[in-house]
């Protein structure tokens, strides 16, 4: 029988405090598996407490998240509504779970671990590798479609899908329904986000990225318009915030001109538009989904 396991699928990582897109999208798939599981679900829940900032995952990621108790710790009831039994809840302090033998002792009855969660490359990975270290020779598989996925530095979500199925793969984790899994987050059309253009609130920049988006349609596999042509789109009143994210030098909603980047990252979503050579990158407020900032990757 195939034993499923669901890694931290909790609100502070769908939409709360360090939300993913990718996770939130995998939802109805994850819910399909668990309402055919085999064997009772087991989920874990990331785990921290008040004093979050102060250790050592706090000093190296300040985003308080899965604070016991909070709502962000709770496993999204979409998923805990699937469940057809009682499921098995773990609630582990970081990222890999150390336990597994005392939940499946010999497992004589699992054939196959299947894994979904949230979030590549850090704990559906940690605790895939856990599990090969405890279960020598159970087959254990990553299934992608139900898994959520961090960018790298340069916002290249495509090589942190590429960089842990490799990792997996040699510590003999078998990686399936990988080849699309980045599809539906990277190619959105910006003519698929009007929450986004309404959210812009402005009918001169909306115009500005339909023609963008237009120009790329019809060009994006020549040249792409001119780099003067580009900037005739950016409106030379808007401020920019230098090199916070990713390096780049981004355009500014006015509305959050004055705060500071590093006090709302926290809150923000980030999209794609485009294909793999040009891009627009734009950050948006979860809450709100007004456009708080965005960059162009035009080659
Ligand atoms: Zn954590």
């Amino acid at each position: 029988m195939k034993q499923l396991i669901v890694i931290d699928m909790q609100k502070d990582f769908i939409d709360g405090a360090l939300g993913n897109a990718g996770a939130k999208h995998a939802i109805p798939y994850v819910a399909e598996a668990i309402k055919n599981a085999e064997r009772p679900v087991v989920f874990t829940r990331d785990t921290h407490f008040e004093n979050y900032v102060e250790t050592l995952e706090g000093k190296k990621l300040p985003v308080p998240h899965c604070i016991e108790g909070t709502p962000g710790h709770e496993i999204v009831p979409e998923l805990l509504n699937a469940t057809t039994t009682t499921p098995i809840i773990i609630d582990k302090i970081t990222f890999g779970y150390t336990g597994w033998k005392e939940i499946f002792g010999l497992a004589d009855d699992i054939d196959e671990f299947v894994i979904m969660g949230t979030v590549n490359p850090i704990c559906p990975i940690a605790n895939a590798i856990l599990l090969r270290a405890a279960y020598p020779n159970k087959k254990i598989t990553v299934d992608y479609a139900g898994c959520g996925f961090m960018a790298d530095g340069n916002g290249d979500e495509t090589f942190c899908r590429d960089a842990t199925k490799y990792v997996l793969t040699m510590q003999q984790i078998d990686v399936i329904n990988w080849e699309n899994v980045m599809l539906d987050i990277n190619t959105v059309k910006l003519s698929e986000l009007p929450e986004l253009k309404e959210a812009f609130n402005s009918d001169a920049r909306n115009q500005k990225f339909s023609d963008l988006e237009n120009q790329w349609n019809t060009n994006k596999n020549n040249e792409l318009v001119d780099e003067d042509e580009i900037a005739s789109y950016v409106d030379s009143n808007q401020s920019y915030w230098e090199d916070y994210f990713y390096g780049e030098s981004y355009w500014v909603n006015p509305s959050y001109e004055d705060k500071d980047p590093s006090t709302i990252h926290s809150q923000l979503g980030c999209r794609y538009v485009g294909d793999e050579n040009h891009y627009i990158t734009i950050f948006y407020d979860k809450a709100t989904n007004e456009v708080v900032c965005w960059s162009m990757d035009i080659d």
